[in-house]
């Protein structure tokens, strides 16, 4: 019996290290299953940091887990390595930082969970329904110096404010909430991403869909 209680807990280690150590590579080998590939392996200087997988997102959650890599559907991919050259060779001193790609409705409902009936539930879409990041097809980021510094956006990724929303930039120019050098970093991305191919949307600066959400829809089905 002292036996049993000495050596439990490294039975239990034993027992379970597995799965510790299989997480990661479940969640990536299910995004690869599904088709979607790595950005790093088109693009590898692109800089990558998912902001899901840590505490500095407006959850203040890391839902994300073991999942460091950014995935997208190949097509959106390709666009994005597209938008990195397009930067690269008006801008060599820059490059695109990624902030969220893929996302897998599993993912999806743990954000759910956290914000349902609060006042961030607009912010999230419904798991039931899926966004286009759930298809693959959609890229958060912003543009940073090749040593990871941001460019000034003016706000900070996923700030839920009017501040973030580019339809209203010219009227908070000339209210001097937001200046000339935050609008040419915004009108930056937006070059090189819409050049590529991407369509920016006019609620947040951050967010590019590679298709509209209704193309989304009818040619992938929900990374879960
Ligand atoms: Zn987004």
């Amino acid at each position: 019996m002292k036996n049993r209680i000495t050596y439990s807990p490294l039975i239990i280690l034993i027992y379970f290290l597995p799965l510790l150590g299989g997480q990661k590579v479940a969640l990536e080998e299910q995004l690869q299953k599904q088709g979607l590939v790595n950005i790093h392996s088109l693009a590898p200087d692109i800089l990558v940091e998912l902001k899901y997988s840590t505490t500095d997102n407006f959850l203040s959650a890391d839902t994300y887990g073991e999942l460091e890599n950014c995935y997208l559907q190949p097509k959106a991919a390709a666009m994005l390595k597209q938008a990195q050259e397009l930067l690269k060779k008006s801008h060599p001193e820059l490059t695109l930082l990624v902030y969220d790609g893929a996302r897998p409705r599993s993912i999806q409902r743990k954000m759910w969970a956290l914000v349902v009936n609060t006042p961030e539930q607009d912010y999230v879409a419904n798991p039931d329904r899926g966004s286009v990041h759930n298809f693959g097809s959609a890229v958060d980021l912003t543009i940073a110096t090749n040593e990871g510094v941001p460019l000034d956006m003016g706000t900070p990724f996923d700030y839920f404010g009017k501040l973030a929303q580019p339809r209203h930039e010219a009227l908070f120019l000339e209210q001097k909430k937001l200046t000339q050098e935050h609008l040419n970093n915004r009108h930056l991305l937006r070059e090189v991403m819409t050049q590529a191919g991407f369509q920016s949307i006019n609620i947040e600066w951050w967010h590019f869909n590679a298709v509209p959400v209704k193309v989304a829809r009818s040619q992938y089905i929900i990374i879960e």
